[in-house]
């Protein structure tokens, strides 16, 4: 009936998350209202990191990727599930080890890092940087150098492979701002420039080759093509690159249409591609790594808002308008993103509606979905939007000055707020008369 198992109906006929009704939830908290289910969250992390055990003997580390949702409370149950951590700015880095994040566990993204990030990378001891060009590079050892320190790296690489939800394209796919494309030997370079840096060691090659993915030969794909790189760098070069990270982009369930692979077969079948291919290349098996963010985050979260105006335009469509909207989840807005809605009080009752699902902002735009099925509602009743536990927090704006949502965790059958819900005061604490 539901996209996430976690999510059922009580005796009341109320949607539950974590066992927890969802109606308590928003008496408690109000709304909108993001709920985190950290159970689940952590079922997710323990999936991933059991599988790389089994399938990576031990080799492996799995980085959750903050940027899907990131707050210190989520810092701290990754670190606890012993995962790594990809973070994407200085904000993300702060907030990791503001939360005890341990850095050496913490590698660092982004196509265009601040001096300052660099900086603030270095002098904060994390495991590795994830190198994007030739002048980071650069900049990187110097700043390596002058620390007196020899900082671990990734590099980013375009293997060529290019995932969308349901089919990838092997193309020379070099028209993306991240990264070094392989093909016209960029890769290769930046390879052997790495290598002539006193003060850099070159842990591991990246590649992330899309996101919201359903099937794992783009993945099997990729590595293979990575390890052939990593070949020649043996080879030519004589080193062997200790890494290979393979990056995120897992599927999950947004709408029933979605089909996610389970993550354990996923990371088996991915792990047994990188050993038959290096079986046959002569290499030793790289430490692998995974990084992913939606669907650790993204199936653990709901969003809790109230009806209020609903308007019915007879022969063209009808308006459910919720006190949040593109300020709290932009993925409609940016991209067109699918989700499924839910009656909190008929939570079992049949979706017989069509309608659209608006926001409150000053923008046309601003929809939560165009023709999702709903239970018949009225003003004040409260809906749940599923599976917004990722890219929707940490997409939030103050847009229209609208303050953002709390997010409430519940565990175990308690519920308590892990990020404050932004006030008025708030909205004008940086206004200077
Ligand atoms: C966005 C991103 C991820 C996480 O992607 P998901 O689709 O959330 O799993 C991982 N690695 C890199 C480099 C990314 O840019």
């Amino acid at each position: 009936m539901f996209v996430s198992d976690n999510l059922n109906v009580n005796a009341q006929g109320n949607l539950t998350i974590g066992g927890i009704d969802c109606t308590e939830l928003a008496a408690q908290y109000g709304t909108p209202l993001y709920v985190m289910d950290e159970d689940l969250l952590r079922q997710n992390c323990r999936r991933y990191y059991s599988a790389l055990n089994d399938y990576c003997d031990g080799n492996g580390l799995v980085l959750y990727a903050s940027k899907s949702f990131c707050c210190k409370a989520m810092c701290r149950i990754a670190a606890e599930e012993h995962f790594g951590l990809d973070v994407v700015s200085e904000g993300e880095l702060y907030t990791a080890l503001s939360a005890g994040f341990s850095a050496e566990r913490i590698v660092f993204h982004g196509n265009n890092k601040k001096f300052s990030e660099l900086t603030f990378a270095v002098n904060s001891n994390i495991g590795a940087v994830v190198v994007d060009n030739l002048a980071e590079l650069k900049t990187l050892n110097a700043i390596a150098e002058k620390a007196d320190k020899v900082v671990g790296i990734m590099l980013r690489i375009k293997p060529g492979v290019d995932a969308h939800t349901h089919d990838f394209i092997m193309t020379g796919q070099i028209d993306s701002k991240f990264g070094f494309a392989l093909e016209t030997g960029e890769a290769f370079e930046a390879i052997k420039a790495a290598l002539s840096y006193r003060n850099l060691d070159l842990k591991s090659l990246h590649c992330h080759i899309g996101s919201q993915i359903f099937e794992v030969d783009p993945y099997e794909y990729a590595s293979a093509i990575m390890l052939g790189l990593m070949k020649k760098v043996k080879d030519e070069l004589g080193f062997a690159i200790p890494g290979l990270n393979l990056g995120g982009g897992f599927g999950i369930k947004y709408t029933q249409n979605n089909t996610p692979v389970d993550y354990e077969k996923h990371i088996e079948c991915v792990a047994k591609a990188v050993k038959n291919e290096c079986a046959k290349l002569g290499l030793a098996v790289p430490k692998l790594y995974f990084e992913p963010g939606r669907s650790i985050s993204g199936p653990a979260g709901i969003t809790l808002y109230t009806v209020g105006a609903v308007k019915e335009i007879p022969g063209i469509r009808t308006y459910v308008s919720i006190d949040g909207g593109m300020t709290d989840n932009p993925r409609y807005a940016l991209y067109g993103a699918q989700y499924e809605v839910c009656s909190v009080k008929n939570a079992a009752a049949p979706r017989s509606n069509t309608i659209t699902l608006a926001g409150k902002c000053c923008e046309s735009g601003d929809l939560i979905g165009k023709d999702m099925q709903l239970q018949p509602v009225e003003p004040g009743d409260l809906v749940a939007v599923f599976a917004t536990g990722a890219y929707n927090y940490s997409m939030s704006s103050n847009y229209n000055r609208i303050p953002r949502p709390p997010v409430v965790m519940v565990s175990g059958g308690q519920s308590r707020v892990v990020v404050k819900g932004e006030t008025l005061e708030d909205i004008i604490r940086n206004d200077l008369d």
